[in-house]
């Protein structure tokens, strides 16, 4: 690479798939997702280009386009982030800008808006140098892995020291870790068979699938009626035989008091976690859920940035912890949570699905694994076999274990085919769609 290399420009579309067609992605907060992307590119004056996208279910994609347009100016014209210090340099500026941090602050769209960015700036870096994200990541030293953090608000709870001693301690092992996950893949679970939307059959059909898959976990959603919660879950239970675990998901649905009873409720039929019983915000509310039933807490797919995780930990209210790729600020939070979960020694159980979360959150993961908690012990990955079709190095699960990437970079680019096809409002498959509304209405 040359090292006068520069961004010359960062492309955003609005790419939206129909999938509340067919209810695929259906829970009891979100009954007709379209799932979608704003995908972007960063273009460069040599050598490859970079990729990144968050996700969301479909209005407020534009939102979320234009917020990661507002942000060009701070990787257009400039060098070519490809070292571990530029990464950390972007980072700062990127979630430190103090008038769109007023936006937030660090939380909700520009706070993702930013993660895109970031996330994109990590594709690219890994490009350049050949290698997949996760072990990109790993390769860096433990001083680089902690400069790559933003420690205001944490040292609290997590000090750059402490977060040197965990990387560390892990430090021997990467390389023989490394080579278990090459051969091994890491473990996944399948949430393919619980949308609420899907009939009873759908779910037992799915629910076997998923055992003859070699998957040892799936997840159902709950939380809209407790009986027809029972059912499933007792169907569940009868399609994939005692040895199988099964989470639940409710997707934000009740107040604290509810998820007590709901959940003490479901217990007999031994969930083995309940994510998202309550608002991703609430931390208290979580450590009440935690203590007043029996079932394990998960949650973080929607918590805003590392300060929500650090008191999720600190008032012990979750058991596992669960990353998304595209919520926070990209990478170098996500491995802040690395490092928070890892000296807490909570267990992170990734968040997937969507568009582009798997091909994503995998290397997150991974690199945990080889460089941070250097574990895989109660961990698994979410896996949703719905839009990798659309990405040009899928992620590929099998015998219910995601394959480490090889490919350099995040995984993180589509196929240029389906973003002029799927891109709203004006790509083929939307303006099919709107032309027959038209036609019904004028009907
Ligand atoms: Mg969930």
């Amino acid at each position: 690479m040359a090292v006068t290399d520069t961004v010359t420009g960062l492309e955003v579309h609005d790419v939206r798939f129909p999938t509340s067609e067919q209810l695929d992605g259906s829970d009891a907060m979100n009954p007709d997702p379209d799932y979608s992307a704003a995908y972007l590119v960063l273009h460069t004056s040599g050598g490859p280009r970079g990729y990144g996208s968050c996700f969301t279910i479909g209005r407020g994609n534009d939102v979320m386009a234009a917020a990661i347009r507002s942000l060009a100016p701070y990787v257009v014209g400039r060098p070519v982030p490809a070292t571990a210090g530029r990464l950390a340099a972007l980072h700062r500026e990127l979630t430190q800008d103090s008038q769109l941090r007023w936006l937030g602050p660090e939380k909700g769209v520009m706070h993702m808006a930013a993660g895109a960015v970031v996330n994109a700036a990590w594709d690219l870096a890994a490009r350049r140098a050949g290698r997949p994200v996760w072990e990109f990541l790993a390769a860096l030293t433990p001083e680089e892995l902690v400069a790559l953090v933003d420690f205001r608000y944490l040292s609290d709870a997590l000090t750059p020291d402490e977060a040197l001693a965990v990387l560390r301690a892990a430090e021997p092992g990467r390389a023989e870790r490394a080579g278990r996950l090459k051969a091994r893949g890491y473990p996944a679970y399948t949430t393919s068979p619980g949308w609420l939307g899907y009939d009873d059959g759908k779910l037992v059909r799915l629910a076997k699938e998923a055992v003859a898959d070699g998957f040892g976990q799936i997840k159902l959603k709950v939380g809209a009626d407790l009986d027809d919660d029972k059912r499933r879950l007792r169907l569940a239970r009868d399609a994939v035989g005692p040895g199988v675990r099964i989470a639940v998901d409710a997707n934000q649905r009740w107040d604290v008091a509810e998820a007590v009873r709901w959940m003490t409720a479901l217990a007999p039929y031994t969930p083995y976690w309940i994510e998202e019983p309550t608002s991703p915000d609430d931390v208290l509310g979580h450590a009440a859920v935690r203590s007043g039933q029996p079932v394990k807490v998960a949650t973080g797919e929607h918590v805003a940035n590392r300060v929500v995780f650090k008191q999720l930990l600190q008032a012990g209210a979750v058991d596992f912890v669960q990353i998304d790729a595209a919520r926070v600020s990209g990478v170098n939070e996500n491995l802040a949570i690395l490092l928070l979960a890892a000296k807490y020694g909570v267990p992170v159980c990734p968040h997937a699905g969507g568009v582009g979360l798997c091909e994503l959150v995998q290397h997150l993961a991974m690199f945990d694994y080889v460089a941070v908690s250097g574990s895989w012990d109660d961990r698994v990955i979410e896996y949703v076999d719905h839009l990798h079709d659309h990405f040009t190095d899928p992620a590929v699960v099998e015998n219910g274990r995601y394959r480490a990437p090889t490919a350099p970079g995040f995984s993180a680019r589509m196929r240029p085919a389906s973003v002029a096809a799927y891109r709203f409002p004006d790509g083929p498959v939307w303006r099919a769609r709107s032309q027959q509304r038209e036609q019904e209405v004028s009907a």
